[in-house]
């Protein structure tokens, strides 16, 4: 007998979810549902790095973080160095960590994943005109073209039969007579769908400009970055909790722009192509865990998979990888049994 599962959210983590879901359970029908699709999510304006930091996840167990990063950078890797990554949209791009604040014991995290990562000496530091950062790191990773890279998620996931319906939904209660299992997705919508309030979103905001002589990325630890995209360059950032507008600001743009000059004197004079804010779906940490629901006299196995802050694109398909193992143990279990 096969099973109904909702994946609740269609930004990357739903859809990652999703595909996991069917890869681990492939008698499942599986349908994702959201109020929001493709341009209207967050994942959608990222800026795409997998640069996984221990700081940006500081309470998540360390090991559970390494497990998700080490998923997520076999897939990564993989993508990037395939024909496809073209259609993708998986790069393989090198650039400058750069540091002031102490670092955590596990960090830089991304050291054990990444193609490479070498600590700079102080004359390459001054070299670059990094001369103000007490530290730097150069390394090649893989950067992610959003647009791409979900068009190419949902497709994949319809070919599976995968199925999509748009529909807001007020209460996971509502999907309780048709799914035998739900897989909570919602990014920053998932606060107030299942009260939880340990979740804070984070405005975020990235100045995409015609800039195609940068060929590098440029990550600093405050709210400074480039990242190259694959016809624009994306300038970041701000880290506002709480603030939830998600229209532009022009004192941020301004203070975007003149950080990331500072930064890299050569962005000068980059013609604005355009702007985007998106809500960072913050939590103190990320809820990867199941629970049963009940409602009424029924009784709904839940999976949370949300509250990915700023490392929701890197670690996205490494923890669907371990929600999808949990959607799978839920209905062997013998009281879920209906496999
Ligand atoms: C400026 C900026 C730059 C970033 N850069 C990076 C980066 O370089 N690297 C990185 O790893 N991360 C980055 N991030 C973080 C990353 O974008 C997020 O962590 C990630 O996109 C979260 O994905 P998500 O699927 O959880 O949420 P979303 O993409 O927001 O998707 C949430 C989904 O849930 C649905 N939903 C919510 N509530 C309901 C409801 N009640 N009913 C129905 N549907 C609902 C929505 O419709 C939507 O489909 C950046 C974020 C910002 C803002």
């Amino acid at each position: 007998m096969s099973v109904n599962i909702a994946v609740l959210g269609a930004g990357v983590v739903g859809l990652s979810t999703a595909i996991n879901v069917q890869q681990s359970i492939p008698s499942a029908r599986v349908t994702v549902i959201a109020d929001k699709f493709f341009e209207d999510t967050t994942s959608y304006g990222a800026g795409g790095m997998f640069i996984p930091s221990r700081l940006a996840s500081p309470n998540v167990p360390v090991d559970d973080l390494r497990n998700w990063c080490r998923e997520s950078w076999k897939f990564y890797r993989q993508l990037a160095l395939s024909p496809e990554a073209g259609d993708i949209g998986t790069m393989i791009m090198s650039g400058y960590h750069l540091i002031n604040k102490p670092l955590s014991a596990e960090d830089p995290l991304y050291q054990e994943f990444v193609f490479n990562s070498q600590e700079m000496s102080r004359s390459e530091l001054n070299d670059l005109g990094f001369q103000q950062f007490r530290t730097g790191y150069r390394v090649t990773t893989v950067i992610i073209y959003m647009r791409k890279y979900l068009t190419w998620l949902q497709k994949r996931f319809e070919q599976n039969g995968g199925m999509f319906e748009k529909r807001h939904v007020n209460s996971i209660g509502e999907l309780s007579e048709q799914y035998d299992v739900v897989m909570n997705c919602c990014g920053p919508g998932s606060g107030r769908l299942v009260s939880d309030t340990r979740t804070h979103p984070t405005r975020g905001h990235i100045v995409r400009v015609r800039a195609p002589w940068i060929k590098h990325w440029f990550l600093t630890d405050g709210e400074t970055y480039i990242i190259p995209g694959e016809d624009l360059v994306g300038l970041g950032t701000v880290r506002q909790v709480g603030n939830t507008s998600l229209d532009v600001d022009p004192r941020d743009t301004k203070n975007i722009i003149e950080g990331c000059e500072k930064l890299c004197p050569n962005v000068k004079g980059a013609q604005v192509d355009h702007e985007w804010v998106g809500l960072r779906p913050g939590r103190d940490r990320i809820r990867l865990e199941p629970e049963v629901c009940h409602f009424g006299n029924k009784r709904l196995p839940v999976v949370h998979n949300y509250g990915h802050s700023s490392q929701g694109i890197g670690l996205s398909w490494g923890t669907a990888v371990y929600a999808a193992k949990l959607a799978a143990e839920i209905l062997s279990s013998k009281s879920g049994s209906k496999l």
